[in-house]
């Protein structure tokens, strides 16, 4: 005994080693010989020693995704379990049989599971959950016709059988004959499961011949309750045939075979069996005895049957509570998990809207940015527009000023030179494009006079050049005042004036420049300290053209050279006076620089005529 344990636990180191340093080859190897051992024990009813090493098996087959046997290792578990009582155990571990199976979609070994939890309902006889159960395995296998439906249909039959419905019991068992082989432990049961449901039904000429297809000795000793059903139902049937003496001796045969084991239910039936055999022999005193026997032995089972049931409800009750622990945990974490859900999903959002303000208010904040350049810049240039114009506008005026002064005279407020050089060539355009549409006798003209106040220097010296500058002043005046809008006036320099007249013959200048000449000498020019001074002035002018017929050949520098000569003459013969010179005789070939050089010459050989107010001669 003591050498088999150390060979035990030597192997089992072995096994432990081997578990530890294994490779996956050889953990399959491994679980096949786990697996074949299982078998081996099951077929010769070694179920405790299977349990020694079930926790392994199980762990190889979980490691080797080997759901079946994994599967198979829980419902053998289970089926020791509820063997010795232990139904709280055994309940669950079905449970989880069932629930792996399922959640792995195998439909054998949730068959299988349901087949197991059916067994157990029977034997705490809730037959109707039992055929339930059954049911779901019966539905799984009807189709296969195999020897497993042969099981699950006499299974049926056997929950039938227990709640008294002895004809479905009966179409359950035919319905497994009908799919079974005649050979074997299933033909076996099932034809024991038939004599039994016959029996019930008061045939116990049919029931002995479905017994008589049995070889006891052939059914294995995995399978000692069907051994046992045979012999008690054989036993019945002898009872029911009268045969009391042959139906005493099978069942007190089987009797002593079944003390001390966990077959108590038919260990009653067969006390019961005896005692009603003794009965009929009127061997009463034995009756009595194995009567009495019966009933202890069905105080012991109902014992066990209420313990099983208590056991059963609180395994129920705590895999149930158990379960719904779970539930509410499930419940409670998915709970959980949403709310986290919920709060991260808010959180995002939070932060999402939060991106979104920030980005409005960048995208604000560059369009207001924006703006406001765009607002500045247009003020900027609406000002530098503004500057430019109002610069513009200032050198406008200040160029007109320039201009104005440029070609004014400050004193006498006068045209000088400048303004005269500028209008002047415009002036005689003006007079060709007039002369050009007029008939010959029409034909208009410029009068270029030249105004020189008489010994000025002589004011000057005697009266001061302030003096100088208001008679200067007053001298302009009255100038202007005798003159036509349309004439221009110039201060040429100094106290010399030019006045252009235009559309005037050389009569009627003359007559104009002879008033100016009598207005200046009976002017009474006023000055500062009250005091009031006279002056003259002469005045020498010529027209122009010079000769109406050759209008190109003197031009008006020329025309203004030969009135300074007229001036130089009035001066030179009286002051106070005024002299024209104008062409003398009508000549063809006149060489102007000539005649404007030596104009004396020409006046004194008549080619040039002067026009004077001096009555005496004129000296040339
Ligand atoms: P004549 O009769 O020959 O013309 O003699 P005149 O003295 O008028 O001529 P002259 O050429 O000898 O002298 C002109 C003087 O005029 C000389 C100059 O000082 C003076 N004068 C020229 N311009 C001005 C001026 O703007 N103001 C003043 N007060 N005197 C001026
Ligand atoms: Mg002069
Ligand atoms: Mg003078």
């Amino acid at each position: 005994m003591k050498s088999s344990f150390n060979v035990f636990c030597l192997l089992l180191l072995v096994y432990g080693c081997e578990l530890f340093a294994s490779t996956p080859a050889q953990d399959k190897q491994q679980l096949e010989r786990y697996y074949d051992k299982f078998k081996a024990d099951i077929d010769a009813d070694n179920m405790l020693h299977a349990m020694s090493y079930i926790n392994e098996l199980r762990q190889l087959a979980v490691s080797q995704q080997a759901l079946e046997i994994e599967v198979e290792s829980y419902l053998f578990e289970a089926m020791v379990k509820r063997r010795y009582g232990a139904f709280e155990e055994g309940v669950k571990l079905n449970y989880y049989a069932l629930e792996l199976a399922q959640s792995a979609g195998n439909k054998t070994y949730t068959a299988w599971a349901y087949l197991h939890l059916a067994h157990l309902e029977m034997e705490l006889e809730r037959f109707r959950l039992a055929q339930e159960y059954i049911q779901h395995a019966v539905d799984f296998y009807k189709n296969e016709n195999s020897e497993y439906t042969a099981l699950m249909y006499l299974w049926q039959s056997k929950t039938y059988l227990a709640m008294g419905s002895y004809h479905q019991a009966l179409q359950a068992s035919n319905n497994a004959q009908n799919v079974t082989a005649n050979t074997g432990d299933t033909m076996y049961e099932i034809a024991v499961n038939q004599a039994q449901i016959l029996l019930k039904l008061g045939d116990y000429q049919a029931a002995q011949l479905m017994l008589a297809n049995v070889d006891p000795a052939q059914i294995r000793k995995s399978q000692e309750r069907v051994r046992l059903h045979y012999y008690l139902a054989l036993a019945n049937c002898y009872l029911q045939a009268g045969k009391f003496k042959l139906a005493i001796n099978t069942a007190l045969s089987q009797l002593e075979n079944s003390y001390n084991t966990r077959f108590l239910d038919e260990q009653a039936q067969l006390q019961f069996l005896v005692a009603n055999a003794y009965r009929q022999q009127k061997e009463y005193k034995l009756a009595y005895r194995y009567l009495n026997r019966y009933g202890l032995t069905k105080d012991a089972l109902s014992l066990q049957r209420r313990n099983n049931k208590v056991l059963q409800l609180e395994a129920h009750f705590k895999f149930n509570s158990q379960n719904q622990q779970l539930l509410l945990l499930g419940k409670d974490n998915s709970l959980k998990e949403q709310r986290l859900l919920q709060q991260q999903q808010t959180i995002e959002n939070q932060q999402l809207q939060q991106q979104r303000w920030l980005l409005a208010g960048i995208l604000i904040m560059c369009g207001l940015a924006f703006i406001y350049w765009r607002w500045q810049n247009q003020r900027y240039l609406v000002t530098l527009k503004q500057q430019v114009a109002e610069r513009t506008h200032a050198l406008a005026k200040s160029n007109e000023l320039l201009k104005t002064m440029s070609y004014s005279d400050s004193l006498t407020g006068l045209h000088n030179r400048h303004y005269f050089f500028s209008v002047i060539n415009q002036q005689l355009a003006k007079l060709a494009r007039t002369n050009h549409l007029l008939p010959p006798a029409q034909l208009q003209n410029l009068v270029f006079a030249l105004v020189d106040i008489d010994h000025f220097k002589n004011i000057n010296d005697s009266h001061g050049h302030a003096v100088g500058d208001q008679v200067l002043e007053q001298f302009s005046k009255i100038l202007q005042q005798h003159s036509r809008d349309s004439d221009l006036l110039i201060r040429w320099g100094g106290e010399e004036f030019l006045l252009v007249m235009d559309n005037l013959t050389l009569d009627e200048a003359a007559y104009t420049l002879n008033r100016m000449v009598n207005v200046i000498e009976n002017h009474q020019f006023t000055l500062n300290n009250n005091e009031f001074l006279h002056c003259t002035c002469s005045v020498g002018f010529a027209c122009y053209p010079f000769i109406a017929a050759m209008p190109e050949l003197f031009n008006w520098e020329q025309v203004i050279e030969l009135a300074d000569g007229a001036l130089y003459l009035a001066k030179e013969n009286q002051r106070n006076a005024w002299v024209a010179i104008a062409p003398g005789t009508e000549k063809l070939h006149w060489q102007s620089d000539d005649v404007v050089k030596h104009y004396r010459k020409y006046l004194l050989s008549g080619e040039l005529q002067s026009y004077s107010n001096i009555t005496a001669k004129l000296k040339f």
